[in-house]
């Protein structure tokens, strides 16, 4: 591939991009248009519904012992509240004991809030839940918009407010112990969009490449996942003038940060078609100058036996794991693809994601042709098989793992 042209798709992808915003079907028609422009490839766009909110109001404020207004965001599609006041309990584990003192308050709690600690909230009698984040020393940190998802509100529906590192820590040490809440917010439907680009081969089965192009607010989005959606053009390039025996197709999933909505609509619309696809390759968050390579297979052993290998012939350093990975693999897992991420991971004092701090200088053009030569040649490998040898069955761990991860598990109790 032309590295620079994939270096010119990156820079013009380098905006917010939120899911269901015009902001990301601006970046789904530049990669259209580069695909065309540069490739002679045509594309199409298939749009899905998601909800988005606007905020109309919301406020937090202590009461006792001291009187201090926070800034605080709310969360998108949480329920509204006026002036709601409750006590505050710092929520600081999941703990029997904990569960008690929170009763009837409003839970602070510590860390990203998933469904187990949602569904923990939501058990305990929790009224509200205030969560922060950031960094003690390190700054500024944004106080970003956060969303209740779907899944969550299922426990329940419960009021909730985001706020920094720094106040979340004066609360506790003022020992705030009253507070006051107002959320109002209007919910509406608008549409994501998935860019869709084939490359024909001679068989009936197909390969599906995804990677997403939506990022996080306050974040440009380059390593997190401009370089998986540069990697896709850079892969198109490379396979578009070969005659390959399978079809491969190459998937720019929206709303992928909102909880892969874009790769569960394309389960979704292309039901029918998945029995033909015989291998998912997702790629996200590639290319930056420190880090190592990974690739996570949620599929038979052999496959991540099949990606060792193949690191090993070739002289490409990469660890090669079976999981579930949290990204657009995993709706096609689901529905019992094999299914595969890469990924070159690293460390946060050398590149940072779902922050503003995910800038294109933690980026190198070299380590991000280098990867994409890799996982273009395998996925060559693949799409040229006499027939393409990944075992279709899903391990029974890796179900139990599918059911975790989507909150079957957690549902279901
Ligand atoms: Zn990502």
């Amino acid at each position: 591939m032309r590295i620079e042209n994939g270096w010119k798709l990156l820079e013009n992808l380098y905006f917010e991009r939120l899911g269901g915003t015009s902001e990301e079907l601006e970046a789904a028609k530049r990669i259209q248009q580069a695909l065309k422009n540069d490739l002679g490839l045509d594309s199409t766009i298939e749009a899905f519904d998601v909800i988005r909110s606007n905020i109309k109001k919301v406020s937090f404020e202590v009461l006792e012992p001291y009187q201090k207004t926070y800034h605080a965001t709310a969360y998108m599609n949480c329920v509204d509240v006026d002036n709601l006041e409750l006590d505050l309990h710092y929520f600081e584990v999941d703990h029997p004991v904990s569960r008690k003192m929170v009763n009837g308050k409003c839970a602070l709690i510590s860390g990203y809030l998933g469904l187990k600690m949602y569904k923990a909230l939501c058990e305990s009698n929790a009224k509200a839940f205030i969560t922060y984040n950031g960094d003690a020393d390190f700054g500024p940190y944004d106080v970003d918009d956060r969303e209740l998802r779907a899944l969550l509100k299922e426990c329940g529906d419960l009021p909730g407010v985001h706020i920094s590192t720094q106040d979340a820590m004066e609360l506790v040490e003022k020992q705030a112990s009253k507070i006051r809440i107002t959320v109002e917010q209007e919910v509406y439907t608008c549409q994501s969009h998935n860019v869709i680009c084939d490359i024909k081969g001679e068989s009936e089965d197909w390969i599906v490449c995804t990677a997403h192009y939506d990022s996080v607010p306050n974040s440009k989005g380059a390593y997190d996942n401009a370089t998986g959606s540069v990697c896709l053009y850079g892969m198109a390039e490379n396979l578009k003038d070969k005659s390959l025996k399978h079809n491969v197709r190459f998937v720019w999933c929206g709303s992928e940060e909102r909880g892969l909505l874009g790769s569960k609509a394309y389960v979704q619309m292309h039901k029918d078609e998945l029995e033909n696809v015989k291998l998912c390759v997702n790629i996200d968050m590639i290319g930056t100058i420190m880090g190592s390579r990974i690739a996570v297979s949620t599929a038979d052993m052999s496959l991540v036996h099949f990606i060792d290998y193949y690191g090993k012939m070739v002289g490409f350093p990469i660890n090669s794991s079976q999981g579930v990975y949290s990204s657009d693999s995993t709706p096609f897992a689901d529905a019992g693809v094999p299914a595969m991420s890469f990924a070159r991971w690293t460390n946060s004092d050398t590149g940072r994601f779902h922050c503003r701090y995910d800038v294109m200088e933690h980026l190198s053009k070299r380590m991000l042709k280098e990867d994409i030569e890799f996982i273009s040649q395998f996925t060559e490998t693949m799409a040229n098989a006499y027939v393409i040898p990944v075992v279709r069955e899903m391990p029974q761990n890796m179900k139990d793992e599918l059911d975790k991860y989507l909150g079957r598990t957690l549902l279901k109790k």
